[in-house]
């Protein structure tokens, strides 16, 4: 293989290049989550603006809206359930938290194809 940064020649399973300082992303690298993605997860808050932020206009809409949805049919299971249909709202804002956690980034796109035509 080659080194992606250098293009320094490795043995086939390099863990980091000898000539730069490329070391093998490992799978904890997506694990540990980046910055942008604790960001995200705040502005979770208002469910959908996480998605916004992180470029998913169309999708951050409608989660906005499936907030709506949530509170409404969360407030109709109440009142049928004793209070507990409201456990419904909660558990839609932590899907919404937990889905704009796992989406990639669209702000800041692997360009990697298009480093090479810039030149
Ligand atoms: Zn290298």
């Amino acid at each position: 293989m080659a080194c992606p940064l250098c293009g320094h020649v490795l043995p086939k399973d390099a863990e980091a290049c000898d000539r730069c300082d490329w070391v093998r992303a490992a799978d904890t690298d997506t694990a540990e989550g980046k910055a942008s993605d604790l960001v995200a997860v705040m502005l979770s808050v208002v469910p959908g603006l996480g998605h916004v932020y992180k470029g998913y206009k169309l999708l951050g809409l409608l989660f906005v809206i499936g907030a709506f949805g949530a509170i409404l049919l969360g407030g109709l299971a109440a009142t049928a359930t004793a209070g507990f249909g409201l456990a419904l709202i909660p558990i839609y804002w932590f899907g919404v938290m937990f889905h704009v956690y796992g989406i990639e980034d669209r702000i800041a796109p692997a360009t990697k194809d298009d480093e090479g035509e810039e030149y």
